[in-house]
């Protein structure tokens, strides 16, 4: 299976070879994710999945030349500004979230599409969010060190800034995603179907949401855990989901088989007891294998399945949203591909992003080359 690198990050691309239109199966399943206090109509054109990383919270210092993460976050991140602007432009264009569990269903055993409804004139958007661990080889660099829930029960961003010989906790409710898009949703509930959010990636080698809970952390991981468990459940009671990105962000090829199952338990044991099971399996860098070189369900792909995901995101800079593999009988997986909103396709997929927004717009001329 060949992919096509078409843009640069940490995570490559699966998915320009999944520029097909969606189709849904049929009209039996619908069901629950209408709002029965409003109008809603059953959607029938494409399902857009855009996605992007943390924040650079603290532009100046994340995108400073003596910073040595600079050149990632450039190509792969985007500014607070931006990210407000891109908002606002999703609303006007009459984009509205949904929640990413409503486009699927398990019947029996075989993963299905749901009917998904909308106000009508609106279109469907899932928005989710790649890495938000905060991992601390990117701490102090211009990126929040934790998600919190602060003392009046908001979620918000918390960061430690040193100013030559002090130090000051930074809280802050417009440097990153979760408060930002809280904020937005709270001035415009409209953009929201039942109170639908993101869907935040996480891996688990160094932690999530800023805390440092993987087993590797021997100083007070009990804590830590307790700690994120409270932003967690915040989280989701707020509209929020999870998926996995894999427990070490490890390019899916160059690992054994037995690594990878090695992988899923650190998922199992160390992350799902304090987000919860999800089943919704997001590829680092993009990079998916699905078949043997026989054309049978690699062994890879098979734990996958045994271990519950159903629903499995790619890269790709249009909609897809479908069964794969496309060319045989066998077992098929749900796939959808997410549209990249970074520095990159800021600058390089202006046309494709169209449909969503105008990145000259949006782009953040204060703090871009
Ligand atoms: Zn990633």
């Amino acid at each position: 299976m060949k992919n096509f690198i078409i843009f640069i990050c940490f995570f490559s691309i699966v998915g320009t070879l999944l520029a097909l239109p969606i189709t849904f199966t049929n009209g039996e399943t619908l069901q629950t994710n209408i709002d029965s206090q409003s109008n809603m109509i059953a959607f029938d054109g494409n399902i857009e999945h855009i996605f992007t990383h943390c924040l650079l919270a603290y532009p100046s210092l994340a995108l400073s030349e003596e910073n040595n993460m600079k050149q990632y976050y450039e190509k792969d991140c985007i500014t607070p500004n931006e990210f407000s602007l891109i908002l606002k432009e999703l609303y006007e264009n009459n984009y509205v979230l949904i929640n990413i569990n409503d486009i699927f269903e398990n019947i029996n055993g075989k993963i299905i599409k749901k009917k998904v409804f909308v106000p009508e004139g609106k279109k469907p958007l899932i928005l989710s969010f790649d890495d938000v661990n905060y991992d601390q080889k990117k701490l102090k660099k211009g990126m929040v060190d934790k998600i919190i829930v602060d003392e009046q029960g908001n979620l918000a961003s918390e960061t430690e800034i040193t100013w030559s010989t002090t130090k000051k906790i930074d809280i802050s409710y417009d440097n990153e995603f979760i408060p930002i898009l809280e904020n937005f949703i709270k001035t415009y509930p409209d953009f929201s179907v039942n109170g639908a959010k993101g869907t935040i990636c996480l891996t688990g080698y160094d932690g999530i949401l800023g805390y440092r809970t993987s087993k590797k952390n021997t100083v007070n991981r009990q804590q830590e855990i307790n700690s994120a468990k409270i932003v967690v459940d915040k989280l989701k009671t707020n509209g929020w989901n999870f998926a996995c990105h894999s427990f070490g962000h490890y390019h899916m090829k160059n690992i054994s088989d037995e690594q990878f199952k090695q992988e899923l338990e650190n998922w199992k044991e160390q992350v799902e007891p304090i987000i919860g099971e999800t089943n919704i399996y997001v590829y680092p860098y993009g990079e998916w294998e699905l078949t043997d070189d026989n054309n049978n369900t690699s062994i890879k792909h098979q734990m996958l399945i045994d271990y519950g995901f159903q629903l499995f995101c790619g890269v790709g800079s249009n909609p897809f949203f479908s069964y794969m593999p496309l060319n045989t009988s066998g077992t098929k997986s749900l796939f959808m591909d997410r549209t990249p909103i970074d520095g990159y396709s800021l600058k390089n997929r202006k046309k494709e992003l169209l449909r969503f927004f105008n990145a000259d717009e949006v782009y953040d001329f204060k703090y871009r080359t």
